[in-house]
């Protein structure tokens, strides 16, 4: 074996042993509650399509109708000959709908969070973030050179003691407004208010919220009734409950200016294909149109908690469709997850190193394409095998 073969079947081995390997599940069907697998239909309860738009026909058919327009690929960046009416539109529409000045599309959430917050961070600057952030948001602080920290989860008063004792040329606060694999909220008009206090800038990433939470449902600001244009930077991605692809970033006329000359995996990439940019465009409209979706998610959402609660499972705090069940043990959630397929239900297990040391857990998301029995079936399986574990 090579030295390089050594070191990387050495660290594969180290990962199985600790029961957090990876494995990437084959499916034979598209995104929905029902997915096909090695000839068995499993009842998905893992997805992000939170509304069902990743496969609707509307949905699907503006992005047919649209790469016979404009082809599959963009062929080139933003910057050089990529960027299309399509995007443009994009970006205005999501600007209109949020009342803001301006909106820039990103390719994906995670090229967005380390994008934008590397252009506007740099050595002479502060950048605090939740302990809880996704990746992509700690890996922006990281990169950017300037000093990082953290903060205990949603502990405001934790991140003003830090904010007052550090000095720094610009500060900026990072936060999810849905945690991604605990459901909760993060408290967004006192993050507002300790930004103002501490003179700093506040960056949210709704990528859970947005689509899903507020009667329009744009997310966690109008949760708050806190109006977009008082979020300096709000993010959101498209991949969730809009149900196709991408991200994209909210707030000034300057904000966005900014980052088309400097954040450079928005500068640096190929352009979004412009049916994305058209299917997306469909699903927005969808939030407007077809709003029982999301009327129906927060029923069957209450629906599972009361039904959980009664069956003695221990859910985390959250109103949102991210309802993990707590495991601790990463073994015990893997051997879960595992005989919950068997049973039928789809749920895969969270390890760490994307959840913190023994709080693995089985990131249980509904959908409105769930139906009520689908959800007391599996308070069923999962009360069943807890019991039988303890
Ligand atoms: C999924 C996710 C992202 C990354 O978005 P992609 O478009 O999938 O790259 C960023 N932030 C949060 C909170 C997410 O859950």
């Amino acid at each position: 074996m090579t030295a390089l073969n050594t070191f990387l079947s050495q660290a594969l081995q180290e990962r199985a042993a600790n029961n957090l390997l990876r494995v990437r599940q084959q499916v034979d069907s598209p995104c929905g509650v029902t997915l096909q697998w090695q000839g068995k239909s499993l009842l998905n309860f893992c997805s992000n399509d939170y509304l069902g738009h990743a496969n609707h026909p509307l949905v699907k058919k503006a992005f047919v109708d649209a790469s016979e327009t404009w082809g599959v690929g963009s062929g080139a960046s933003h910057l050089i000959s990529g960027h299309s009416r399509e995007h443009q539109a994009l970006e205005d529409e999501l600007a209109a709908m949020l009342g803001v000045e301006a909106a820039l599309v990103f390719s994906t959430g995670f090229m967005a969070n380390t994008g934008i917050i590397s252009a506007l961070m740099s050595a002479p600057d502060a950048v605090f973030e939740d302990r809880l952030n996704h990746a992509s948001l700690l890996d922006g602080g990281l990169q950017s050179g300037a000093r990082f920290s953290r903060y205990a989860h949603n502990d405001i008063d934790a991140l003003s003691s830090k904010l007052a004792r550090v000095e720094a040329r610009h500060k900026l606060i990072v936060s999810d407004a849905v945690f991604s694999m605990d459901g909760d909220i993060a408290p967004l008009p006192e993050l507002l208010a300790c930004a103002e206090q501490h003179d700093a800038w506040l960056m949210i990433d709704d990528a859970h919220g947005f689509g899903v939470l507020g009667e329009k449902g744009l997310g966690a600001p109008e949760h708050f009734a806190i109006a977009h244009k008082r979020m300096p930077i709000y993010m959101a991605t498209l991949g969730k409950a809009i149900g196709t692809f991408g991200a994209f970033v909210a707030g000034s006329r300057e904000l966005i200016d900014y980052l088309v000359q400097f954040a450079r995996p928005y500068v640096y990439t190929t352009a979004m294909p412009a049916a994305i940019a058209a299917a997306t465009r469909a699903s927005l409209s969808l939030l407007q149109t077809e709003s029982w979706r999301r009327e129906k998610l927060h029923e069957l959402i209450a629906h599972f908690r009361r039904c959980g609660e009664q069956a003695g499972l221990s859910l985390m705090p959250s109103i949102t469709p991210i309802q993990p069940l707590l495991v601790g043990d990463s073994e015990k959630a893997l051997r879960l997850s595992a005989a919950l397929r068997e049973k039928g239900f789809w749920i895969s297990a969270i390890r760490p190193p994307t959840v913190p040391e023994n709080s693995a857990r089985l990131r249980i998301t509904l959908s409105a394409e769930h139906r009520v029995e689908q959800i007391d079936a599996l308070v069923d399986a999962l009360h069943e095998l807890l019991s039988s574990e303890t």
